[in-house]
């Protein structure tokens, strides 16, 4: 095999999901640290603070220190070559969380062990299972008292629809916290709470193993022996068919701010994570190993510098090799171009590329010619597939104050719509006609009103709907004919098909209840 293949087939792309506070700037901040990519941790925890960054943000994010440093982190690791895409977790929650998604192969799903599986978890594995990615879970704070592990695992396949198959297993917790048992290579990690990253291993002969009994207290041990027996017998086996298409879960315990546990998920997901993997496109399924260079982009980041209101748009490579002053097919507009100067990251710094691989990200500069889902190729008129729009939380409707600033304030929507800050709807079959913008994240709105005003000069007049859902609907041309004309809060999206908006989940559910023929889709995916 040509040896770009084997950088290829060496590459694990994957994003952490969690919810707030359960760990994911600790976690990464560890995972960093093993690939020697940052000679401390808490380097990545301090980007939230910084001031001044590699480049100057957006003057809001610097108000609130949000991080929109790295979009990617990529460490080698093992021989492996590792690409962490970073969700932005926080206020910033945003659309772009999920697109981000879409350039993964793999998720490490990251769980607080007190708090089990939170909303923003939910809504990102929702994503993650749409598109049937493998789906690593990491229980986090077991120096902490949490839940019962198996009422952990009982709640993700409760609420996530997916089975455990769990590869280590806490010995006690909190106070009582003894180690890992690694049930697949049936070694124990002791936890040394004086100093929790000098890990000692100790290979056992099964949980009744005299070491054990050495240093676990008889009662603690005699519960791990029961519960260890009773994964063996009535929990999933390891399946990995199961774990590729998603529906099973390896599960990994431990403490990422004790460094516990960490190497010991790394070494199983750089076994188990897949390579890089193909994707579909309009002229049919696009192998990694193609010779054709090829990627799609998923997110454009506005303002990496205010100064010369650049973007840059990330494109995850689906195919091939990159290979400096290339040129590239940009499909949409059927205009041949040439990459200048991509980028790529590496915590907080930039720098110049000079070869990159399919499952790679690459930022490439952008004055105005990117649009979410572009795809660019060495060679061929294929597209990848349209990228999904999902339901917003936050509706407005929008106008400009000044009528005689009509065609910026168009002009700008039209870019923020294009860059994907924003959802723009018009209302159906209304008179006269509104626009409404739908956000995933709140912030998303104050981001739009400071953009409109500095950018475009436009100031606007915003008005919160009552709105909190909104569902892509299709059905019988028959029922869809009463259902326009009975429903009301119907819209457009921008490609104009047809969105219902519900002030909630229970008006949905009643409409569900009354249009049973109508199909309400929570994402565009579906067309
Ligand atoms: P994020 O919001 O998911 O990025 O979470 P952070 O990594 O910022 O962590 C949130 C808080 O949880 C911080 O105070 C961390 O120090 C703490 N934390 C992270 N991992 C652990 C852990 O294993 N045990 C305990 N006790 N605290 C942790």
């Amino acid at each position: 095999m040509a040896t770009w293949k084997n950088e290829i087939e060496s590459r694990k792309t994957f994003a952490i999901i969690s919810h707030p506070d359960a760990g994911k700037t600790t976690l990464t901040e560890k995972l960093l640290y093993f690939g020697g990519a940052i000679r401390e941790a808490g380097s990545v925890k301090g980007k939230k603070n910084q001031r001044h960054a590699t480049s100057d943000w957006m003057e809001i994010e610097k108000q609130r220190g949000i991080s929109v440093t790295s979009s990617v982190m990529e460490f080698n690791y093992q021989g492996h070559r590792i690409n962490i895409l970073d969700t932005p977790g926080h206020e910033d929650f945003s659309e772009d969380t999920y697109r981000t998604l879409t350039a993964a192969d793999s998720a490490t799903m990251l769980i607080d062990a007190a708090k089990g599986v939170e909303a923003q978890t939910k809504k990102l594995f929702k994503v993650c299972s749409m598109r049937g990615i493998p789906i690593f879970t990491f229980i986090n704070k077991l120096d902490r008292q949490g839940r019962d592990p198996f009422e952990l695992m009982e709640e993700m396949e409760d609420i996530l629809g997916i089975r455990s198959y769990p590869v280590n297993w806490p010995i006690g917790m909190g106070q009582d916290f003894h180690g890992i048992y690694d049930r697949h290579a049936k070694k124990v990690e002791w936890f040394n709470p004086d100093s929790p990253s000098q890990t000692e291993v100790v290979y056992v002969n099964g949980t009744d193993d005299p070491k054990l009994k050495e240093r676990i207290d008889p009662q603690l041990l005699a519960a791990f022996q029961e519960e260890i027996e009773l994964l063996d017998v009535a929990g999933d086996a390891y399946d990995e068919e199961r774990i590729k298409s998603g529906e099973l879960t390896p599960v990994f315990f431990g403490s990422a701010v004790s460094n516990f546990g960490v190497q010991n998920f790394l070494e199983y997901f750089m076994e188990w994570a897949p390579a890089p993997v193909g994707r579909e496109s309009d002229q049919g399924f696009v192998s990694p190993l193609s010779d054709n260079f090829s990627g799609f982009i998923f997110k454009i980041q506005a303002n990496m510098n205010p100064k010369h209101r650049d973007r840059i748009a990330f494109m995850r490579i689906t195919s091939g090799k990159y290979s400096p002053g290339m040129q590239v097919n940009h499909v949409r507009i059927g205009k041949n171009m040439k990459l200048h100067q991509p980028t790529q990251f590496l915590a907080k710094d930039r720098s110049i590329v000079q070869e990159a691989y399919a499952g790679d990200i690459i930022g490439l500069y952008d004055p105005g010619t990117f649009r979410i889902g572009d795809t660019l190729a060495e060679s061929g008129t294929f597209s990848f597939e349209e990228m999904p729009h999902f339901s917003p939380e936050h509706f407005a409707a929008i106008s400009v104050k000044d009528a005689m600033k009509h065609k910026s304030f168009e002009k700008g929507l039209q870019q923020l719509t294009e860059e994907g800050a924003i959802q723009l709807f018009k209302t159906y079959q209304r008179v006269p006609e509104q626009q409404i913008v739908g956000v995933v994240g709140v912030l998303q709105f104050e981001v739009l009103e400071h953009r409109l005003n500095n950018e475009y000069n436009a100031h606007i007049k915003m008005e919160n709907l009552p709105l909190s859902v909104a569902r892509w609907v299709d059905g019988p041309a028959e029922a869809m004919n009463t259902f326009t004309r009975k429903q009301k809060n119907l819209a457009l999206d921008r490609n104009d098909r047809l969105v219902a908006l519900f002030e909630n989940e229970f008006q949905l559910n009643m409409a569900k209840d009354k249009y049973p023929d109508i199909s309400f889709h929570e994402n565009s995916y579906f067309v």
